[in-house]
């Protein structure tokens, strides 16, 4: 037997290790395990080259849980070590790496940025062993080794009787490290890191129920059979080619990476890329709902099929979190922080090349088929607008097939939009006024009075809606936006048949006055407007401006700070030309007109879901009153 002292400036480097590695302790399985692939696909090679005489075989690696003997085995049957081999990749490159990591990271411990993501290697079996073996055989005809280590820089190496090729790797599993010796965890680890690793994982066994052999009765139990259990999918579909995929494949995928999920993706994007970086993966549209904050982090990032984490900001562009799948790439710096990451050359190409692969996606998706692109624009408006608020490049190819529904269901682009309301929708200055309703059910009356003047109205409700119609307004030439029950109603658009007032001057005067005096809560702004007389008497308006900073305050826009909070401020238009109202300005007791403006302002209230609470009960109780 020969003992050894590894060479490290600092007499015990590992109670250091552990305590920079405190949050991340599991990722020493996912390392083992990679250096386990590493092996075995190593020999893959040098047999396919001819260098190593060996049959290669269908090789797997196994972990084994020896709870008694507080054990914890890592067995592989890749090149193993020779014992030069070992003195050389253990005991000095593995260490050296080790000492180098804790030199150049001592000040950056608390960054989980960097340490999450730092393999470590064979060193971190130290963060959770107090005594590591390695027993190995080499595939060159030399002897096995058994080296073992306590922790301390000293190290001994002796003979070994191993027989097969491969190497075992032993963690006597220290103290306050048990829980990596139940099966349960293990399973969970093995689940989050190695589930789609190229050579098959075993894991115990399980129990397989065979087919009933012929002429079986009906109460004879089916026959079972122990069998290995492998838990990874070592041929995971996006290390395939895309034309080796059908639709059903990508699907399945998708289940396999999100168990729990049931709703269906509405479609897939197979990334596959080699120069000037590598990168493959495969991204999923899921249905999207208005609440954004619950769909991030979806997408999983894998070097070489070895998940690293799902957190991917930086990598993809932040409108794209809240897609899902995998993306596997070796040149993804892993060792650096957030913000670096962000910066990296590298990594803004990546990021780039992503957004045009779902940019193109989408555009080839609303070319070849707009019926079902129309048909999930629902379900994806909202990576879209997020995407044109954030990204220039990505706006100015969405701009072509970003769709504007209509209430009635009708979708334009941007453009047919234009072209379809240039005759019907401008203002006094030819400027195009684009009229949209939020929510249909609660602007419905409005909806209905602006297409009963032959206007058409867009159904916009996405949380964000706000923010792309500024950018747009700021980016497109003589285009407006405003909402149904905004004031741009009947300023801005055109009045080609201006309605005459059946009021003369003095009555307006006179209404106006009678108004104000039951009409005192200064919210209000009173306008009389002659309009058709099958107009409602009451309207509440709202100016759009106002409304719309109000909302991109709420979704967070850029740029609002120091406006505070906004007074609510309504347009209270009087329709002279209605009958109600004549009766208003004509009745002859103060009492009746008073009712009459209250219940008629209240009206108005009531259709612009302003009336609520008290005041909706007091209401609904003198309505009662009156149809007595
Ligand atoms: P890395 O994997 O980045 O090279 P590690 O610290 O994980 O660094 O491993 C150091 C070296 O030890 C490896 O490069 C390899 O040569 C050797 N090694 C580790 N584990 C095994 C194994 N299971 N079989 C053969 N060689 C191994
Ligand atoms: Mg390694």
């Amino acid at each position: 037997m020969a003992t050894g002292k590894i060479n490290v400036s600092v007499d015990n480097i590992f109670p250091l290790i552990k305590k920079f590695l405190y949050s991340d302790h599991e990722i020493f399985l996912r390392e083992l395990i990679s250096n386990a692939t590493d092996a075995t696909l190593k020999l893959k090679h040098l047999s396919s080259i001819g260098e190593a005489k060996v049959e290669y075989g269908n090789p797997i690696i196994e972990i084994k849980v020896d709870k008694e003997g507080k054990k914890l085995h890592i067995i592989d049957q890749g090149l193993g070590m020779t014992e030069e081999e070992i003195k050389k990749y253990i005991n000095e490159v593995a260490f050296s790496g080790a000492e180098e990591f804790l030199d150049k990271y001592k000040d950056a411990g608390k960054d989980a940025g960097i340490i999450g993501h730092f393999g470590l290697g064979f060193y971190s079996a130290f963060m959770v062993a107090d005594k590591v073996e390695i027993i190995t055989k080499s595939f060159k005809d030399e002897p096995a080794v058994h080296w073992s280590c306590d922790g301390s820089p000293e190290f001994t190496i002796e003979k070994s009787e191993k027989e097969d090729r491969g190497t075992e790797i032993v963690l006597h599993i220290a103290d306050d490290s048990t829980e990596f010796l139940e099966d349960g965890r293990i399973t969970e680890l093995l689940t989050k890191y190695n589930k789609f690793m190229p050579i098959p994982i075993k894991f115990g066994t399980k129990t397989e129920t065979l087919p009933k052999p012929e002429g079986a009765k009906e109460e004879d139990p089916a026959p079972t059979q122990e069998v290995d259990n492998i838990i990874n999918n070592p041929n995971p579909a996006w290390t395939k080619q895309p034309a080796d995929l059908k639709d059903e494949d990508y699907k399945s995928f998708y289940r396999e990476l999100y168990p729990m999920q049931f709703e269906e993706p509405l479609f897939h994007i197979h990334l596959n890329v080699d120069y000037p970086f590598n990168l493959t993966g495969i991204l999923y549209f899921p249905k999207l709902t208005n609440d954004l904050s619950v769909q991030r982090d979806k997408i999983q990032l894998y070097q070489n099929q070895v998940f690293v984490t799902d957190n991917v900001e930086g990598i993809v562009p932040e409108f794209l979190t809240m897609l899902r799948g995998v993306i596997d790439s070796p040149d993804i710096p892993l060792n650096v922080s957030r913000s670096y990451l962000q910066a990296d050359g590298a990594v803004k190409k990546i990021s780039s090349y992503i957004t045009r692969k779902v940019a193109d996606k989408l555009s080839s998706l609303f070319k070849n088929n707009r019926e079902e692109f129309e048909s999930k624009w629902n379900d994806i408006k909202i990576v879209i607008e997020y995407g044109m608020l954030s990204e220039e490049k990505f706006f100015e190819k969405a701009d072509k097939f970003a769709l504007f529904p209509t209430v009635d269901g009708k979708f334009y682009t941007f453009d047919e939009m234009k072209e379809a309301l240039k005759d019907k929708q401008t203002d006094k200055d030819d400027k195009l006024v684009v009229l949209y309703a939020s929510d249909k059910e609660a602007q419905h009356s409005y909806i209905e009075a602006a297409k009963n003047k032959g206007y058409e109205v867009l159904l916009m409700d996405s949380p964000i809606i706000s923010h792309l119609m500024q950018k747009l307004e700021t980016s497109k030439e003589n285009i407006s936006f405003a909402r149904v029950d905004a004031d741009h109603l009947d300023n801005l658009i055109k009045k080609d048949d201006t309605q005459i007032s059946k009021l003369s001057d003095e009555e307006k005067e006179s209404l106006k006055t009678k108004l104000e005096e039951v009409i005192t809560d200064k919210g209000y702004t009173i306008q009389l407007e002659a309009m058709d007389s099958d107009s409602a008497p009451f309207i509440i308006t709202e100016p759009e401006f106002m409304r719309r900073m109000k909302e991109m305050q709420q979704t967070g826009g850029g740029g609002m700070f120091g406006m505070g909070n906004m007074p609510e401020m309504y347009n209270l238009i009087v329709n002279t030309n209605n009958e109600l109202v004549g009766e208003i300005l004509n009745t002859k007791t103060a009492k009746k007109r008073e009712r009459l403006i209250n219940q008629s302002l209240d009206l108005a209230r009531l259709s612009k879901g302003l009336l609520k609470g008290e005041e909706l009960t007091n209401f609904i109780k003198r309505s009662y009153e009156m149809v007595k």
